[in-house]
Parts: C-alpha cells; structure tokens; sequence
C-alpha cells in the first residue's frame, strides 16, 4: 500500500480521539528507532514528545521486544485468579526496587485511565467515605470516573458529573495574580484554601485528595516548595488518602521512578502506566500502601479487568526496569534536564509568546 493509501483508508474507517474527524490528516508512519521516527516516505522525524510522553527508553529497544517475543511464544495472557512468574516478579520488582518502603501491592490495569478508575473505587471501598478531590488543571483520563477527576475541559463530555468529585485550584503561580514573596508562603496560601475547601465539604467524607504529581498534559506545572508535604499534612490530619498520579511523570521522568521522589512525601496510593513499559505493550496499575493492602486481606476487592495484569505487558515490564538501570535514564534525565531548560530559556529570550519556562528532568516545556 502507498502512504496515500493507508491515509485514506485510516480517514474512512478510524476514529481518532479528541479530534473533529474531517480535520485530520495524519502522518503515516513506518519505523522508529532511538528517538526517531520515520514515515512511509522516508523523512526523518525527531520525536520530541516521546510519542505520548511514555517512550522513556526510546524507540525499538531490543531487550523489551525480546522479553514480549519470548513471553507470547511460551503464554501471552491468563485470567485473573491465576499466578504466573512474569506478573509476580513486575509486582515484586515494583515493591522493592521502585516504590517507596510505605507501598504493598500492586493492582495492575490496561493503562492509566483504568489506574485512576480502580484507585477511585478503592478509596471509596478502604473508607467509606465518598468525596474525592482533585485539581482544575489536572488530566486523569478519558473513562467515565477518570474523566470525573479531570479538571480540564476534557471532562465535559462526561458533564454532569457524578456526584462527590470535587475539584480545587493547583498552585500556578504564572496565571496566580498574587505576588508571592517565596514559593513557601505561595505553597502555604493554595494549602490553606483546600484545608478550608475540605472543611466546607464535610471532612468526614473526604476519601482521597487526587493529583497529578507534576501536571503533565495542562502545562508540566512543578509543585512548589513545601506544597505536596501541604497536602500530605491535610490528609495525615482529616485520614483522607493522598494518590499520586504517575501516569505522565513517573517512571523516570523527572529524574526519579515517580516525581513524588523530588520532595521526599509518600503518598498512600501511586498510579501509574506509560513508563511502565515504555508502550511496547500495554499496562498500567495502581500500587497501594501496606494499610490498603491490609484492608484486602479480608474485604473483597470489588474491581476486574479480564486482563489484569497482561503477561505481555509484564514481560515487557520487568525489561523496561531492566532498561532504565543499565541506561542510567534516571540520572540521565536529571543531567539532560538542566540542558532542555538551559535551551527552553534561549527560545524564552527570542520569543515573548513563551512566558514561562519549565523544567523537572527531561519533563519540560
Ligand atoms: N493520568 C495522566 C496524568 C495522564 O497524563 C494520562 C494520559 O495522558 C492518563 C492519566 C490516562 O492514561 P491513559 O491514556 O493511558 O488511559
């Protein structure tokens, strides 16, 4: 088939998301390899995006594709009830080589919408409570109850929204109108108004505040000093679950596994996808504190997913982990970060459309 073919074939028979159908004329592609791309017609692209910010390692790494090849050979997927090494050893390699010491178990998901879909079933189930806070600036997918914790327009299509998700003000001091003298006192002004928010909203039925570590999608918006540790503090005070949305920032993007890491709080709950597996097969899944575990051991964890924890998803997994070791990519993603923001600030200079410029890792813009 011609590029001119695929493209017409992929406009008369796909839709495509959050885009107006007869608009569309996308590029067809072929290869990637690295940080490239290419299309059917043989230009080279550098892919500065890394797809959806999820290819960390990079284009046709080997190892994963062997890890995937080796695993669909010998058993692509189980259901559920049963245990294989490849979902034992993700899960274990996530516990205790990844997350923080406060963190049990892993549930793993298809990708990051369903994270946040069970993690927002688990809270309600863990306590009871049926309020769920999260940021006006925030994306945490396009599912029904994912939607329902976006703050961003994405989320009216899902409008009216299901009641007890409420949504507060993220700390953007660019767009804020106030003139902070530190970033502790401009911390201390956006805490104080969620404490106040929560306290007007029945602290008793709060179960989980939600964000996205660093905002990703709505601006790469980096928490100010003493902001998470805010936020930790409300929920340790009002036993309100904090869940770190580590879909976009997480799995080394910021120079740690999960951004959380840069300012030393542990949350309750981590959900995460992308990173995981770098897109070379889908997963996602939602990692839980040793006193969420615990309320499992005997209450039902009413969620499902026929494939939990995919197996090819898994072996890709453990090789992805594998990957950003003997890469370094942590330690190169901090030593590349200050170069993206060094160059991001020569093009603030030329360009007075770019306000602001911000950089964690090689998470920037
Ligand atoms: N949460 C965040 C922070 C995201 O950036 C995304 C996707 O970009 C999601 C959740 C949804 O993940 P997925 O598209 O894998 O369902």
């Amino acid at each position: 088939m011609t590029g001119e073919q695929i493209r017409a074939m992929d406009k008369k028979y796909n839709l495509h998301s959050w885009s107006v159908q007869g608009t569309l004329n996308p590029v067809v592609l072929e290869r990637a390899e690295g940080i490239y791309f290419w299309d059917v017609y043989g230009k080279q692209h550098i892919d500065m995006s890394s797809q959806l910010v999820n290819m960390n390692i990079g284009h046709h790494n080997l190892k994963v594709i062997e890890a995937i090849k080796k695993q669909a050979d010998r058993m692509p997927n189980i259901a559920p009830p049963f245990a294989a090494d490849v979902r034992s050893e993700l899960a274990r390699k996530i516990i205790e080589e990844v997350a923080p010491d406060n963190m049990a178990k892993v549930f793993f998901t298809n990708a990051g919408a369903e994270a946040n879909e069970n993690a927002i079933k688990i809270v309600k189930l863990v306590s009871g409570r049926y309020t769920v806070f999260s940021r006006y600036r925030s994306y945490h997918g396009a599912t029904y109850g994912a939607a329902n914790l976006t703050g961003e327009p994405r989320r009216f299509a899902c409008e009216p929204g299901i009641p007890g998700f409420i949504k507060f003000f993220d700390p953007y001091r660019y767009r804020a109108g106030i003139d902070f003298k530190s970033e502790e006192e401009f911390s201390s002004y956006y805490v104080n108004q969620l404490r106040e928010q929560i306290t007007y909203e029945g602290r008793e039925h709060v179960a989980a505040i939600f964000l996205e570590t660093v905002t990703g999608s709505n601006g790469v918006l980096i928490p100010p000093a003493g902001y998470l540790k805010g936020v930790r503090d409300i929920c340790d005070e009002f036993g309100i679950m904090m869940v770190c949305d580590e879909v976009m920032s997480g799995w080394g993007r910021t120079g740690e596994w999960f951004a959380f890491m840069n300012w030393d709080v542990k949350p309750d709950i981590i959900t995460f996808a992308k990173g995981i597996t770098c897109g070379y097969a889908p997963i996602g899944g939602v990692i839980v504190s040793n006193k969420i575990a615990e309320y499992f051991d005997d209450h039902l964890l009413s969620c499902g997913l026929t494939y939990n924890g995919h197996l090819l998803g898994c072996a890709a997994g453990i090789a992805a982990i594998d990957v950003y070791k003997e890469l370094g990519l942590l330690e190169n993603a901090k030593k590349m970060g200050v170069v993206l923001k060094a160059e991001l600030g020569k093009l603030q200079k030329k360009h007075p459309s770019l306000g602001e410029v911000r950089v964690i890792g090689l998470f920037g813009m």
